[in-house]
């Protein structure tokens, strides 16, 4: 038997599943991880947790699936996006945490370089909008900080997100790699050179020789060392973990889009070889690098996904759990024209209206609590729909479908009405697990023993949502959502 392992190095936790050739999950294993708040709006994670956990939950995953070790092909690894973390090339040890990613402390940093009149620049060769989520600023702070640009100068230190702080510690022979994907989240990545990038090195002082070497997503990078599992393995893909998901997705073709309902929602298209010229506050990015070759992606995110059914749990008191959603939404026909707006820390693509803030509109008196479950979850898919119009409007495309993943896809009602909305159908896989599954199948093109037609066969749907809401009904709730969102805009003062 050939099996793929995952270690997906995620922002709460640190997992590892084990896949059999055929995609199905033999083991998995998670431990959390504990989040740090220095200071309001600050977050970092103990980067000595991130490795102790990761190799735990890899050796567990591994007992726990019965494999023989030798069974195991290849090894993938996928992780959080854009966190930071800087350590000494000679003894390996970190000179400070890891900067997560929804950490803001270099918000000043982002605010110079966009008073500087860089953004444009910064757009052009990145896809990004500058923001302190992004690599760069984080690198620029802790050199600041730590007062280490000498060091720096003289290669004793090295740079790297999560993927290459694994690669690191776990390959042997150190490494010091990152991939395309990962790389391109840095703002410091030309994504069209496929370079790191001078002019954008220069704006934040960076020097070249802390930076790793930017290798393809699915690429035998070295073996894990052999004390982690007992014989070494070859370690093939390194993906961001939104990345992956496509992959896992087999979003393999020019406009196919994954969305993971998750706390937020992550949707991505795939938009070919070409990167697309990014508007309306959706990023152009890397969907993967294979065999030199780079596949673009859109990116557009839903700040408050599922994170509005924990809002009805925590905060309202209407649910005592995430599942029963499902049953009350279907319990009525409609919210009676009532809409909540979700916008507790403003609103993403295609809005950006950072000052937009929740608004719930419509109320009558038969808004109970039903009323109140259906919209949330209404609200979920009608920003997705947003985001999905937008991607198309960009591409001048209609995706024929939508693929769905992440905790939240597990609700029927959600993925119903999100094709109904959308007016095309929903698939959701056998898999959810895409993030896993992805650096799983990237590892097995990467170690060659899978080809990308092989890779798409082990994606399987589990169960296709078509629309059937009648075009009027469609335009009208459309209507009274986006009616709902005007209300919403430009509410705070601060
Ligand atoms: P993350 O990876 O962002 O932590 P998950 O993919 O685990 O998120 O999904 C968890 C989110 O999905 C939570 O915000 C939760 O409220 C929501 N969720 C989970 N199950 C359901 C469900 N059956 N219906 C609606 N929302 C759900």
């Amino acid at each position: 038997m050939t099996v793929f392992a995952a270690l997906d190095q995620g922002t709460t936790s640190s997992r590892a599943l084990v896949f059999d050739g055929n995609g199905r999950i033999l083991g998995a294993f998670q431990k959390e991880l504990r989040q740090i708040y220095p200071k309001p709006g600050w977050v970092e994670h103990n980067p000595d947790e991130i490795l102790t956990g990761q190799i735990e939950a890899l050796q567990t995953a591994v007992r726990l699936s019965g494999v023989n070790i030798s069974d195991i092909a290849a090894v993938g690894i996928t992780n959080q996006r854009e966190t930071t973390l800087l350590w000494d090339k000679n003894t390996g040890e970190c000179l400070h945490n890891a900067i997560c990613w929804q950490c803001r402390r270099t918000a000043p940093y982002v605010e110079r370089l966009v008073a500087e009149g860089q953004a444009e620049t910064i757009r052009q060769k990145t896809g990004l909008v500058p923001d302190a989520y992004f690599s760069g600023t984080k690198l620029a702070y802790l050199l600041d900080t730590l007062d280490v640009y000498e060091r720096a100068g003289r290669g004793e230190l090295c740079f790297g997100t999560v993927d290459s702080f694994l690669a690191w510690n776990l390959v042997e022979g150190r490494p010091h790699v990152t991939d395309a994907t990962n790389a391109s989240r840095t703002m410091l990545f030309n994504i069209n050179t496929q370079q790191w990038d001078d002019e954008l090195l220069n704006m934040l002082s960076i020097p070249k020789a802390l930076l790793p070497e930017v290798v393809d997503t699915a690429h035998v990078i070295g073996d894990l060392r052999a004390e982690i599992l007992g014989r070494p393995i070859p370690v093939a893909a390194l993906a961001g973990d939104q990345h992956a998901a496509l992959f896992g997705q087999a979003c393999f073709d020019k406009g196919m889009v994954k969305n993971t309902y998750g706390t937020g929602c992550f949707m991505l298209m795939n938009t070919g070889g070409e990167a697309v010229d990014c508007r309306s506050g959706l990023l152009s990015t890397m969907a993967w690098r294979l065999a030199g070759k780079p596949t673009y992606a859109l990116e557009g995110s839903v700040f408050v996904g599922g994170a509005a059914i924990q809002w009805l749990r925590d905060e309202l008191g209407l649910i005592q759990s995430a599942s029963e959603t499902e049953t009350i939404a279907e319990s009525i026909r409609d919210t009676g024209g009532m809409y909540i707006v979700p916008a507790f820390t403003g609103l993403g693509a295609p809005y950006w209206d950072m000052y937009a803030r929740g608004a719930i509109v419509g109320l009558t008196r038969g808004s109970g609590r039903a009323q109140f479950v259906r919209a949330a979850l209404e609200s979920i898919a009608y920003q997705s729909a947003d985001l999905f119009s937008a991607m198309a409007d960009h591409c001048g495309q209609q995706p024929p479908r939508l693929q769905a993943d992440g905790g939240a896809s597990a609700n029927a009602f959600l993925m119903q009405f999100q094709a109904d909305i959308l007016g095309i159908p929903v698939v959701r896989p056998k898999v959810t697990e895409t993030t896993a599954l992805g650096a799983a199948m990237l590892a097995a093109v990467g170690a060659g023993h899978m080809t990308l037609e092989q890779a798409k066969t082990i994606v399987k749907p589990d169960l296709t949502f078509t629309p059937q809401m009648d075009e009027a009904d469609r335009a009208s709730a459309l209507d009274g959502w986006h009616r709902a969102v005007e209300r919403s805009l430009k509410w705070s003062v601060d």
